[in-house]
């Protein structure tokens, strides 16, 4: 039977799916990029899982349930139960995740020496942790904006002002993205947008429900990161499947 996600692994008591339309696509690429190009990619998901942990591994710290991570074709999803609200230690999260990316950029461009290879993971890694850290709320850097301004705003309009911010900046991610043909941009941009709506309901509803219990509930909140890949590494990953093409053609001229 088919199921819609599969479990690779469990990191710190969290479950690791690869969603089906990710199976899908790294099937695909291995027909048409080749056994680098697989690799590549497998190497870029594996960035991204190791970005949400970073994440995972302040929120649990903190107090949260981290409830799974979820590698789609869009990037990591790590669906937590709440987000940490005190605004140091929402803070806090939110960068671990670009520093998690950080560190592994100067991992691979320390591998870089030895092999070609790593120098696009070091590069993949970098624009991961820069990409985030855009104030495009929910992504990262959006957050990191609200944790900022919920002293001086208060929560909710903090998340207002983030939301607002994060929708503008999709919009514009998105529109980019068509004139660009770069429809990977597109999906995310409408992703964003829709988890900032998504996201800024929830904190209304906790607020409401605080206001009329005076005990809030806890919201279902999701901690996105969209990985910068759609664009930058393109030239990457043409250049890998070209060289992966030339080895196999060459490997067949020889045997025929
Ligand atoms: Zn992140």
């Amino acid at each position: 039977m088919i199921k819609r996600s599969y479990l690779i692994s469990r990191v710190m008591g969290i479950p690791v799916r690869v969603h089906i339309t990710l199976i899908i696509l790294l099937i695909i690429l291995t027909f048409s990029s080749g056994v680098f190009g697989m690799l590549y990619a497998v190497a870029l998901f594996a960035s991204v899982a190791l970005h949400e942990l970073g994440h995972s591994w302040v929120a649990i710290r903190k107090g949260c349930r981290v409830h799974e991570i979820m590698l789609l074709p869009i990037g990591g999803v790590a669906k937590m139960n709440n987000i940490p609200s005190r605004p140091r230690d929402e803070l806090l999260m939110a960068a671990a995740g670009p520093l998690t990316s950080l560190l592994l950029a100067v991992f691979f461009g320390w591998l870089g020496q030895f092999a070609f290879f790593f120098i696009s993971l070091r590069n993949v890694n970098l624009m991961l942790c820069l990409f985030n850290l855009i104030p495009c709320f929910p992504m990262d850097g959006g957050r990191i904006f609200r944790a900022f301004m919920t002293p001086r705003l208060g929560r909710l309009n903090a998340t207002a002002l983030a939301a607002r911010i994060g929708r503008i900046l999709a919009v514009a991610g998105g529109i980019f993205g068509l004139f660009d043909k770069d429809y990977i941009l597109v999906i995310i941009a409408i992703f964003i947008y829709q988890a900032a709506g998504a996201e800024y309901r929830a904190v209304y509803m906790q607020q409401m429900s605080q206001d009329w219990f005076s005990a809030g509930q806890q919201d279902a909140d999701v901690e996105v990161s969209p990985p910068p890949y759609a664009r930058k590494a393109q030239p990457v990953w043409k250049k890998w499947s070209q060289k992966s093409n030339a080895f196999f053609n060459d490997l067949f001229k020889n045997w025929g």
